[in-house]
């Protein structure tokens, strides 16, 4: 068997190509959806994905407003602007990157960006919206894969989905999101016990561990779907996922490439939070009128 590869970059064209409707839709009604972006020192690899969202934004017509902070910002300041923000008409969503330096409490900064702002979904109420199976904003990583599989006509329900990593921004979510589609899921992590033993049984299998060549194909069953979530820069410079991806696509039925899998769809998911948040504050706005 050879796995069909599951293109991220044209999911997510058509994804934005959609998007642009539903931002015009709103231009029609005096409404432009405004993204902010607060970014705290100089981290080489969030400036890399700093600029591909707010280029992301500009092609689907999002507004955004970049705010950068020093490495030694003192964090009262960026707790300030972030009350601004949420009390901005413009603004629809506030997305802090992370990571922040060591003087920071992640948690105090994401708790003070307003729930119905938290397009990256990290908010405690959004969490907790996650668990009860009724989020406001799914976060964009695990929701761009669920979007895969939704576009390859993957079903979930009933399925063996096992994710590997068991992070609060990628493993706990993704595997919170299967659950509620009625998949069977079991969670591993870096201190589950011979891993492979869990892999095989997958119909669907979710790496998210960020260790190159992790999943090699005697670890998966043949047929199963294998979504890559994991980026790893190799010494040589090359970009890889956790999954061996030439020897797993032998046996896999579909399979998603790195670079040009689940990445592009989670920019893609970011966009579509922050348009959605946008439809609602005017729905909202409509009603009141
Ligand atoms: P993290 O370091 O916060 O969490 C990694 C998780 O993997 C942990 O739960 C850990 O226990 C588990 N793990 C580590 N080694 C393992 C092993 N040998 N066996 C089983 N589990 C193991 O990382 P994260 O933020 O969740 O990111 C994971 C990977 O996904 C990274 O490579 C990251 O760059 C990538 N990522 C990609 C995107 C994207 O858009 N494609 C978005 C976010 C993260």
């Amino acid at each position: 068997m050879t796995a069909k590869i599951i293109n991220g970059v044209a999911v997510s064209a058509e994804i934005r190509k959609d998007l642009k409707v539903r931002v015009e839709a709103l231009a029609a009604q005096r409404v432009v959806p405004g993204l902010a972006v607060i970014v705290v020192g100089n981290n080489p690899a969030s400036a890399v994905y700093v600029r591909n969202k707010i280029k992301a934004c500009a092609d689907v017509g999002i507004h955004s407003f970049r705010y950068d902070f020093p490495t030694d910002a003192d964090p009262r300041a960026v707790l300030d602007l972030i009350s601004e923000l949420n009390d901005r008409e413009d603004v629809h969503g506030i997305l802090v990157q992370l990571p922040l330096p060591p003087q920071f409490a992640i948690s105090e900064i994401l708790r003070t960006i307003s729930a119905d702002k938290d397009v990256d979904g990290f908010h405690l109420y959004n969490v907790g919206g996650l668990v009860v199976g009724n989020t406001v904003f799914p976060p964009c990583t695990p929701y761009g894969v669920v979007k895969m599989l939704e576009h390859e006509g993957v079903a979930l329900e009933g399925k063996n989905v096992v994710v590997v990593g068991a992070s609060n921004i990628v493993g706990k979510p993704m595997a919170l999101m299967l659950m509620q589609h009625d998949a069977t899921v079991c969670i591993c992590h870096a201190k589950t016990r011979d891993l492979a033993q869990f892999t095989i049984l997958a119909d669907i299998l979710v790496v998210a561990a960020g260790k190159p060549n992790l999943i090699v194909p005697q670890m998966i069953k043949t047929g199963a779907v294998v979504i890559d979530v994991g980026i790893n820069r190799l010494p040589d410079g090359k970009l890889v996922g956790d999954v061996d991806f030439a020897g797993v696509s032998e046996k896999a039925s579909l399979i998603t490439p790195v670079p040009g899998g689940v990445g592009p769809m989670t920019v893609t998911m970011l966009l579509y939070n922050t348009v959605a948040s946008a439809e609602r504050r005017n729905a909202a706005a409509s009603l009141r009128q």
